[in-house]
Parts: structure tokens; C-alpha cells; sequence
């Protein structure tokens, strides 16, 4: 494996590039029980073209089922800063990069996807761009900056941020234009066949990210929830058979140690937590912290957790375009921006109603500007109807230069302590 600074220093002189080294990151995940490897999407990738797959950038939550079903792969941008983000040596430097050469005013993870393109060290070359920008000034943003850097030809949806019929109509609209695009990339027509096979992956997807959230409802929970990484995944390739094995091995993996009363707390289960944050990978460090010195299990975390829209007549195509739709103008899950302040608080409802969540923390990013309006008001809410203050603390979700991993956990650790463990 190589190390951290050496991999900044191999990647900046061209020895390595930025895709062979998250295969490398996801390939040293692989031998964990309890955490998703990601490898074979980042090997699928990587070989797109030889393949003879075409591979198609994308930034948002984009349809992926005609995306798979056209042969296409699909790179979730997105995920890249989360990978990278484990490395804070060479996250800074593709940083700083976006900032000398784009616009300094993206948050730190739209910085590094810029950064990576501007400085050309992927390793892949797309054949389209796509972009749906998600509800927030940055990602709109970045989503300009990168179809301008990225050379290829681009498809753009517009997302319009009220979610009503009108708003509906307008984005079927754009699915059609959509597919037209698609299929001149892919140099042929979309198959009907191809496509319902492709959306009964996802539905599958869906039904069973389903029940690995649910089974955290259990006494004791018998993993810290990884919703925040699941749904992240789930936007690069939840319509792929290997999406349902990695899914089914988290199942079994929750319903073992369900019916042994498993507790991943060394000293057994104290307190069960929600946690808000987009961390991502850095998110597991976290948990695992909270386990072992508080016997505080994650019950819940991310965003959103509400069921996902599945396909439900197959052979209709507008009722599938319709889900598609809905789907787009939901915005994404692992964003702190796909999320209003009424459904954070349903999330919260829920969690103290059906997880039994006695703990809150909002790890909020300080790019996210937007979301700290609408979690002043959530933590107001909760602290007037249930009587509890929230945790709210500004991090960076992907340049630890802004507050390091050690400096989060101290934070964490006082309000355990005062405020829960009252010491
Ligand atoms: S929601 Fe936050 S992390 Fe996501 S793109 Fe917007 S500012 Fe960046």
C-alpha cells in the first residue's frame, strides 16, 4: 500500500494515477466485515474503455439505470473527494490547485474533483459529462466549472428547487433529451429489456438498503449505520448485480449478529446515536471512537432516510420516467443540501420514535452554508420538544486542514460527557 505523502508526490510526478490509487485504498478495505469495499466499481472504471464500455462522468444524482442499461459506467464525481479525503497530503494540494486555477469560492469537495481534472492526474478520460447539480450554490457551480475542464461532449440537467408537478413535467422533459444524448455516446438505441433489468437491480437495491437500515432499530444495534457511504454508492451503481452482493453480505452480516445479540460497544450498549454529517469515510473513525469510549452505537446516520421510490410497472414508460424524475428533483441523500428542515426533523422524529436515538450530533460542513440555517432551527426544535441540546459543530468534510480528525473526536468527547454523561 502505498503511503500518504508518497502517493501526493507519485501522483503529482505522473507514476501513479489518482483512479489506481483509490483502487488501492478500496482493495485495503476489502478484508473489513463491517465496511463496504468498492472495489470492483473502481476496477469497472478504471477499464471502462477496454471493455468496450463508454465512460460517462457524472456529477448528481443522475438516472442510472439508462446509463447501465446503454452500456455505459458511470463516474460518480463525487465519490472521488470522499476517497481522496483519507489522504489530507494530497487532498490539499488538488485544493489548492482548484483554488490558483477555478474558483476559490466551491467547497472543499467540489475544489478537489476541479483540482484532479485541472491538474489532468485521473488516469480516465470520460465520453460525456452529465451533471445535475444538487440544491446548493457550490455544486451548481462546480457543475459549470468541471463541463467546462472535463473536454467532452455534456449533458446538463436544470433541477428547479421546488418539488410540484410543474417542476416534475419540466424535468421529464429534460429525460428525454436525456436519452437522446445517452444514446448518441453510446452509438446505439435504448433497449426496453436491457432497461427493466437494470431498474429491477435498483428496485432490489433499494428493498434491501432498506432492511439493513431497519435492523439498526434492534436492541442492541449490531453495527453502526454506514447510511451516509450505502446511499454515496448507491449514485455510482445501485442497478448492478454487485450493488445487491455487497448489500446481501451487510444483511447477513446485520441479522447474524442480530440474533446474537451482537453489540459492536466493547463494554455494551449505553447510548444510541444519530449522527448528521456527509464524513463519509472519515465518518467510520468516528463511530468506531464513539463505540469504544461511550458505548455509543450509530444508529442512524446521513441525512435523509426515507424509502426510495422503487419501479413498480416496469412495462409503463411513463410511470418509469416518472420515478426517474422524482428522483432527480429529490436531490441527493449524502448531501447535507438534499435535505429541508421538515424532513430533517421528521428524520429526527423517527429516530427517537423507531431507533430509539438518545444522542444527536450534527457534524456539519463548513461549505455547506445553507445547512446550518436549517440546523439552527432543527437543533431549536428538538431542544424545545424534546429537551435536548444537539451537538453542532463545523468541520470540513473533505480538507482536514479545517479541524483534524483529533480535534472532532475532543469536540465529541466534552459534549458526551457534559451534556449526556453529565461528568
Ligand atoms: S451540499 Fe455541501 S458538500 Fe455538497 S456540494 Fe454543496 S456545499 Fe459541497
Amino acid at each position: 500500500m502505498t503511503d500518504l505523502s508518497n502517493a501526493a508526490e507519485k501522483i503529482f510526478s505522473g507514476e501513479m494515477t489518482i483512479i489506481d490509487y483509490v483502487c488501492e485504498l478500496s482493495a485495503a478495505d476489502s478484508g473489513r466485515e463491517d465496511c463496504p469495499s468498492d472495489l470492483f466499481y473502481w476496477e469497472s472504471v478504471r477499464d471502462a474503455r477496454k471493455n468496450g464500455k463508454k465512460l460517462v462522468f457524472i456529477s448528481g444524482p443522475a438516472p442510472l439505470e439508462i446509463l447501465y442499461a446503454l452500456d455505459c459506467v458511470p463516474l460518480y464525481l463525487d465519490l472521488l473527494p470522499a476517497r481522496l479525503s483519507q489522504n489530507p497530503v494530497l487532498t490539499a494540494k488538488l485544493i489548492n490547485e482548484a483554488e490558483t486555477r477555478a474558483n476559490a469560492s466551491l467547497c472543499s469537495l467540489n475544489k478537489t474533483n476541479t483540482g484532479l481534472l485541472l491538474k489532468g492526474v485521473l488516469g480516465v478520460v470520460p465520453d460525456a459529462f452529465v451533471s445535475l447539480p444538487i440544491p446548493c450554490d457550490s455544486a451548481r457551480t462546480a457543475c459549470t466549472e468541471l463541463g467546462r475542464i472535463v473536454g467532452a461532449p455534456s449533458f446538463h440537467f436544470d433541477i428547479p428547487l421546488r418539488k410540484d408537478s410543474r417542476s416534475l413535467k419540466y424535468v421529464e422533459m429534460q429525460l428525454g433529451r436525456f436519452i437522446g444524448f445517452i444514446e448518441s455516446i453510446a452509438s446505439k438505441e435504448l433497449d426496453w429489456e436491457a432497461l427493466k433489468y437494470r431498474m429491477e437491480l435498483s428496485n432490489r437495491a433499494a428493498e434491501l438498503l432498506e432492511k439493513c437500515a431497519a435492523l439498526r432499530a434492534a436492541k442492541p444495534c449490531p453495527l453502526s449505520s454506514r447510511l451516509t457511504i450505502w446511499n454515496e454508492l448507491m449514485n455510482a451503481f445501485a442497478p448492478t448485480q454487485e450493488m445487491e452482493k455487497l448489500l446481501t453480505k451487510e444483511l447477513e452480516l446485520c441479522e447474524r449478529r442480530t440474533s446474537d445479540a451482537f453489540t459492536p460497544c466493547p463494554d455494551g450498549e449505553k447510548h444510541r446515536v444519530m449522527l448528521m454529517h456527509n464524513l463519509l469515510w472519515q465518518g467510520i473513525t468516528l463511530t468506531e471512537h464513539l463505540e469504544a469510549s461511550f458505548g455509543a452505537v450509530t444508529v442512524l446516520d446521513g441525512f435523509l432516510f426515507g424509502a426510495r421510490e422503487r419501479f413498480t410497472r416496469p412495462d409503463d414508460k411513463d410511470d418509469c420516467f416518472g420515478v426517474m424524475s422524482r428522483r432527480m428533483l429529490e436531490g441527493s441523500r449524502a448531501h447535507a443540501a438534499g435535505a429541508s428542515g421538515d424532513e430533517l426533523l421528521d428524520a429526527i422524529e423517527l429516530a427517537k420514535r423507531d431507533f430509539s436515538a438518545d444522542v444527536f450530533l450534527f457534524l456539519g460542513s463548513a461549505g455547506c452554508r445553507h445547512a446550518w440555517a436549517s440546523m439552527k432551527m432543527v437543533s431549536d426544535s428538538v431542544q424545545e420538544k424534546y429537551g435536548q441540546p444537539m451537538l453542532l459543530l463545523d468541520i470540513d468534510n473533505t480538507d482536514s486542514r479545517y479541524k483534524s480528525e483529533n480535534e472532532i473526536k475532543n469536540a465529541v468527547d466534552q459534549y458526551m460527557d457534559t451534556v449526556i454523561n453529565k461528568k
